[in-house]
């Protein structure tokens, strides 16, 4: 048997990058998984490509995970479609990267509405849920951003700082129910939202990596995936950065 047979995941931001991987990862270890995105034709495709790997393991939804209402209704919906959730992966995010100076309002406000109130939406969505299932799981997708800045992103750092002061949050709230919540902060990963920046840029970066290379989506989803697993019971309020060492 495998460690999340019988488990029901929800991955926010399943439809690409980090998150499709997580899905993927979680679907592999026997979970059934709902894949939200944005798109209807992103986390439909990815749901496609991990059924083609693991049967009838992956359902897609499409929902902005910054509106409130609809986010409210996810939960209903996917109850009704896949039963007792026992895992939420908040990976969902964005960036609109500018140094302050610059910065608009809206891209302020669409990316803490993403990163991080998208967050809060989810949680108190299937909070209940998750108070009565097997091995509670809540594993937010931060960033090192949100632990070291970085010019040109106070709206991404803020966010990514924000979120981890909601873990550790969440986490004392719902210890007594044996919710377990945890961020992983991902370094520099392979995606589309790093293939996004200029080439020097991306040297610069690999200068400050230890290891001295981007990491791959696997990186994260092999945390995660244990994060979710009951071997990962007595570990809760933690942020475990996969960066290459960048942050040691
Ligand atoms: P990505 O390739 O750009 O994919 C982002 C995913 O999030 C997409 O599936 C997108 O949906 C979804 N999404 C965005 N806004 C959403 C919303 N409002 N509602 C629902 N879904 C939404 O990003 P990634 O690089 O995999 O990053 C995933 C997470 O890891 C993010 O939280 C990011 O901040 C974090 N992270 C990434 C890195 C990195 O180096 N890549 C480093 C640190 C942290 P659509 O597909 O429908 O557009």
């Amino acid at each position: 048997m495998s460690s999340l047979t019988n488990k029901v995941a929800v991955v926010t931001g399943g439809g690409r990058g980090i998150g499709q991987e997580i899905a993927r990862a979680l679907a592999a270890q026997g979970a059934k998984v709902a894949v939200v995105s944005r798109s209807a034709s992103s986390c439909g495709k990815a749901a496609e490509e991990i059924n083609a790997a693991f049967p009838g393991s992956a359902t897609a939804y499409a929902v902005d995970v910054a509106d409130h209402a609809a986010v409210q209704e996810l939960a209903k919906t996917i109850g009704e479609d896949l039963g007792t959730v026992n895992i939420l992966v908040n990976n969902a995010g964005i960036t609109r990267d500018g140094l302050l100076m610059r910065m608009k309002e809206e891209d302020w406000d669409t990316v803490l509405d993403t990163n991080l109130k998208g967050a809060f939406n989810t949680v108190k969505a299937f909070m209940r849920v998750l108070m009565k299932a097997e091995d509670p799981r809540i594993i937010n997708i931060a960033s090192v951003i949100g632990l070291i800045g970085n010019a040109g992103q106070t709206n991404y750092s803020a966010s990514k700082a924000g979120l981890i002061g909601f873990t550790k949050a969440v986490a004392r709230e719902l210890a007594g129910r044996q919710v377990t919540c945890n961020a992983v902060a991902p370094g520099f990963i392979t995606t589309d939202m790093t293939d996004e920046l200029p080439d020097a840029i991306k040297e610069a970066v690999v200068s400050k990596i230890p290891l001295g290379v981007f990491g791959e989506t696997k990186d994260i989803a092999e945390v995660v995936t244990f994060l979710a697993s009951p071997a990962a019971r007595y570990i809760t309020g933690q942020v475990i950065a996969v960066d290459g060492g960048m942050t040691m």
